[in-house]
């Protein structure tokens, strides 16, 4: 038998929870466990899951309803089906709970009910999930940036409106279900013979079936084409983190959902940002005497020019940090930090008058700097 905990106790919440209590309450754990929160606790990851895949029974009704009524061990193997989690790839937190969809239960109960198969050549199946991977610059990823996209895929026949019948022939009422899209399965289980109710394997629960294909789209209601969309760039995304646009895959058959469409940050490199995490570096070169001296130097920053003091006796690769100044956090308030670090530059060419009064400065300089083989930085 099981040995899942109830979906309830994982979540927290009674079993007469409304939709909204089963969300909060959820986004509370998912927070509470995100393993990028826990990187020390090797457990969180296994909390984050069973939160995740809890929640993807109770906020569907009609799955709620089945685990009501069975509790584990009518869905194991439904349940058992949910794969995909993968630990590492969040961190929008405004998209968090799309991106948690994808962690949890897949189709599983959808193969429980048999409504993994399609229908010959009808093909009345929700639309495929797409991926689409967006290019964006270190500054836009830094500020946010809205993009528009052009996606080729899948959308609704026009000849037939979507339906996949031709003009002047309609569906005609499934034989299978007679018109209800869900048939009555027995199966037998450890607790004896169990009746349920799922979607009907023959029409994909639209209660109907296409006798006269439109000969645009075979009778799939979909054809070849594209879409443009305009792509909201959360500010502070990373490479790898990504979104999930609900409905914009590719449509699906008569009657059927679009899949969703999968949207993968990559941010590219900056020609004078290194980024790490949410912190910047940036080299600034300065003169081996105002390292000596001490100067202010203007460096750049994200949002223009800032001043920084560098103070007199400051050795080469000293790494100052400015506050706030790095890329923002991606699901959280505040900025990262930008790292200064004051590299000595050396001039390749000096004039003659130049050499000579560095000339004249080099005796006086050596018995100030220490021996090779000492330990310079504590
Ligand atoms: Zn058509
Ligand atoms: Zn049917």
């Amino acid at each position: 038998m099981s040995t899942k905990r109830d979906y309830y106790e994982v979540l927290g919440v009674d079993r007469n929870a409304d939709a909204g209590a089963i969300k909060r309450a959820y986004r509370k754990k998912a927070i509470q466990y995100h393993p990028d929160k826990n990187p020390d606790d090797p457990t969180a990851a296994e909390k984050f899951r069973e939160a995740t895949e809890a929640y993807e029974v109770l906020k569907d009704p009609q799955k709620r309803e089945q685990y009501d009524r069975f509790g584990h061990s009518m869905g194991e193997g439904g349940f058992a089906g949910a794969g995909g989690f993968q630990a590492g790839d969040f961190g929008l937190d405004d998209a968090l709970e799309s991106f948690l969809r994808n962690f949890g239960m897949g189709g599983g109960f959808a193969d429980f009910f048999g409504g993994g198969r399609s229908d010959g050549a009808g093909g009345r199946r929700r639309g495929r999930d797409l991926q689409l991977n967006l290019k964006v610059s270190l500054r836009e990823a830094a500020h946010g940036a809205q993009k528009t996209v052009k996606i080729n895929k899948q959308v609704p026949c026009t000849e037939c409106g979507g339906t996949g019948s031709a003009a002047g022939s309609a569906p005609q009422t499934c034989p299978q279900c007679r018109g209800q899209g869900r048939v009555r399965q027995v199966r037998q289980s450890l607790l004896g013979q169990m009746v349920t109710e799922g979607v009907c394997p023959r029409c994909q629960g639209t209660g109907n079936i296409v006798t006269n294909p439109c000969r645009s789209c075979r009778g799939t209601g979909t054809v070849r084409g594209e879409e443009t969309l305009t792509i909201k760039v959360p500010a502070g995304v990373s490479t790898g983190n990504y979104m999930e646009l609900q409905g914009k895959g590719d449509a699906g058959g008569p009657g059927a959902p679009a899949g969703n469409l999968r949207v993968v940050f990559e941010v590219t490199g900056d020609d004078i940002f290194e980024r790490h995490g949410d912190d910047l570096l940036l080299d600034v070169p300065v003169s081996p005497i105002d390292l000596m001296l001490g100067t202010k130097v203007e460096v750049p920053t994200l949002d223009g020019k800032v001043a920084l003091k560098i103070p007199a006796g400051t050795q080469s690769h000293k790494v100052f940090r400015m506050r706030g100044k790095g890329m923002p956090h991606v699901n959280r308030p505040g900025s990262g930090d930008q790292l200064v670090r004051v590299i000595a530059w050396t001039p390749r060419k000096l004039d003659r008058d130049l050499k000579r009064r560095l000339e004249a400065l080099r005796d006086d300089l050596k018995p100030l700097i220490p021996e090779p083989g000492t330990r310079l930085y504590d």
